[in-house]
């Protein structure tokens, strides 16, 4: 379950704009992501967040800055896929990496179902021994927590305490206002907050 890629709707929920600075989407994009990585699914309730998860333009600056500062080209990612990607063009992975695309096999491996996906798969060596083996590690955790801690398997496969409340933020343009309420800290004020995903 924990690298199952995501079931999606075709557009994102969010939809801010007219940031100065592309960092200031950072809150958005944690939200959008689920708080882990967009390629990999590494969580943030994995590690110790800080400095490790990045703000990866997937279409590369280099080659297309007019789209700096635009929300649709930004993805969450972890520093191992941000730096593997590098200046790489690649697809969206908002759009090719998600459940009908993608599927985690037992032994680790990512298994695409479409020819786009298995060039974003190779283009970010998603299936190389040592991401196939943190795998099946992951799984073995978790699989170990659920039968002997369950507070611990709650504190991997639960969301992260700091949700960012959404509905305080002033970015200068909002094309999605109605997206507030289906952010993950609204949900969890409502008491809607899934304990695992
Ligand atoms: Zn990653």
């Amino acid at each position: 379950m924990i690298f199952d890629y995501p079931e999606r709707q075709e557009q994102r929920r969010h939809g801010p704009a007219g940031y100065a600075e592309y960092e200031s989407y950072r809150p958005w994009l944690r939200d959008e992501f689920d708080f882990r990585c967009a390629y990999c699914l590494k969580r943030e309730t994995w590690g110790q967040v800080t400095s490790e998860f990045e703000l990866d333009h997937f279409e590369p600056q280099s080659l297309n800055p007019q789209l700096k500062l635009d929300y649709l080209n930004l993805v969450y990612a972890c520093r191992r896929c941000n730096s593997v990607k590098r200046d790489q063009t690649v697809a969206d992975p908002f759009r090719f990496l998600r459940a009908t695309l993608a599927t985690t096999l037992p032994d680790g491996s990512l298994w695409p179902h479409d020819r786009e996906t298995q060039r974003l798969i190779r283009q970010l060596d998603l299936n190389s021994p040592r991401l196939r083996s943190w795998r099946v590690m992951w799984m073995r955790i978790v699989a170990l927590a659920k039968d002997r801690d369950t507070a611990l398997y709650f504190q991997l496969v639960g969301f992260p305490e700091d949700l960012p409340n959404l509905s305080k933020l002033r970015p200068p343009q909002n094309a999605r206002k109605e997206s507030l309420e289906d952010c993950w800290f609204a949900r969890r004020q409502r008491g809607f907050l899934p304990g695992a995903y």
